[in-house]
């Protein structure tokens, strides 16, 4: 038969992270004992106070199509919390709600980026955009750091990357996968060079925000000078417990909040009516609701790194934000572990699956390739066991 699928699919590259799960998925269907540490996805119910709107919603019938950009009240409650946690006055017509952050930050690089254009990708980054900045025929380029710089680029590093064809740069802060957090001051160095550049544009992915250990958050659209460049993106799914509700938004200027309800009103049309009106809920909501799961995660995020300590070859840094940690395991590299020859940090993911049968994902996909993604959104046994498990395979 042939391949008969568009080049488009054919050149893109599968989710790294939506593929670990799917396979640890399937071997657990297979009665094996997987622990998953490879979803970025937090293990809580969604609290009850917002399971409540969305039942109420159902009774009051919000059944119908729904308006492209967010229903008005949401979109006020919206600019309520850019103003509350960010300091940011947008106005309703530049907030856009789409189904899942990741549908923000696609419509985002779809309105912005022609066929030739270079994204810079702030290393290291989350999987898909690099995925997405391919589907719209840009070229994703890639600005690496690692743990001796706490993961963080430099202004210089910045600079170097800049080119003619550089349009949107793609920051995000608490990072995914590394959990660092950029300071106030480190952001504003940053937009020094943007300054220097008034034709490039930035997309702030902050989904992380709230998931935060003490460096305060700064939104990058916060600084005067980046506010009218700066698509600011964020949702529920992380700090909410609200992953499969699929809720994200941006807050952006006028002319390209337009142009991605254009986008999305030929794609999906407008979001989830029911979790539409449960996010008012949430929203509304003061943050100390939902701080019970930012301090479990710091109590787990401290054992998982008490442990991961004790094993020899494991370096790591002290995330400060999201909930994963980003060993550089590149020690292993070149040794020979039960039989298997470790050359790369997917060989060592892969390892740790079928030894261990811990899933975890490999840094390539991220930029990284010294490193593995290990997710912390799991219970403190889990955690546990599944360390302990790692240290026995990798000390053998
Ligand atoms: N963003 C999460 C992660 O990095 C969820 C999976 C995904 O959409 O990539 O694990």
């Amino acid at each position: 038969m042939g391949n008969k699928l568009s080049d488009r699919i054919n050149n893109l590259p599968v989710s790294a992270t939506l593929a670990m799960a799917a396979k640890a998925r399937e071997l657990k269907e297979k009665g094996i004992d997987i622990i998953g540490l490879s979803l970025g996805e937090p293990d809580f119910n969604t609290p009850d106070f917002i399971k409540k709107a969305a039942k109420q919603a159902i009774d009051d019938n919000y059944n119908s199509y729904t308006p492209v950009d967010g229903y008005g009240d949401l979109k006020k409650s919206i600019c309520n919390k850019f103003k509350r946690d960010n300091g940011l006055n947008y106005e309703t017509n530049q907030i856009v709600v789409s189904t899942g952050a990741k549908q923000s930050i696609a419509n985002a690089i779809q309105v912005l980026v022609n066929p030739g254009d270079d994204v810079l990708l702030v290393g290291p980054y989350w999987v898909s955009y690099f995925a997405i900045v391919m589907l719209a025929e840009g070229n994703p380029i890639e600005i690496r750091s690692d743990i001796s710089s706490d993961f963080k680029i430099t202004p210089l590093q910045l600079e170097n990357s800049i080119t003619k064809k550089t349009k949107l740069v793609i920051i995000n802060s608490p990072n995914n996968p590394s959990g660092s957090v950029y300071t106030e001051k480190e952001f504003l160095e940053l937009s020094k060079v943007l300054e220097k550049y008034p034709e490039i544009y930035i997309l702030s992915d902050e989904i992380y925000e709230h998931i935060n250990y003490g460096v305060p958050h700064f939104s990058f659209a916060k600084i005067p000078s980046m506010f009218e460049r700066t698509i600011t993106v964020n949702g529920l799914a992380k700090a909410f417990a609200m992953t499969g509700w699929r809720i994200g938004y941006i807050g952006a200027p006028r002319w390209i909040a337009r142009a991605c309800t254009k986008m999305q009103g030929q794609i999906t049309s407008g979001a989830n009516c029911i979790a539409q009106r449960a996010t008012i809920a949430a929203l509304e909501a003061p943050t100390s609701k939902i701080k019970y799961m930012v301090d479990e995660f710091k109590e787990r995020r401290k054992l998982i790194i008490d442990l991961l300590s004790q094993i020899k070859g494991i370096k790591l840094n002290q995330p400060m934000g999201a909930f994963y940690v980003f060993p550089d395991i590149s020690h292993f590299f070149g040794k020979t572990l039960k039989n298997k020859k470790i050359n790369t940090a997917s060989d060592l993911a892969i390892f740790l699956l079928e030894e261990s049968h811990v899933a975890t994902v490999s840094g390539d996909a991220f930029g990284s390739p010294r490193n593995i993604r290990i997710s912390y959104a799991a219970s403190k046994e889990q955690i546990k066991k599944a360390i302990s498990r790692i240290k026995s395979a990798l000390e053998n």
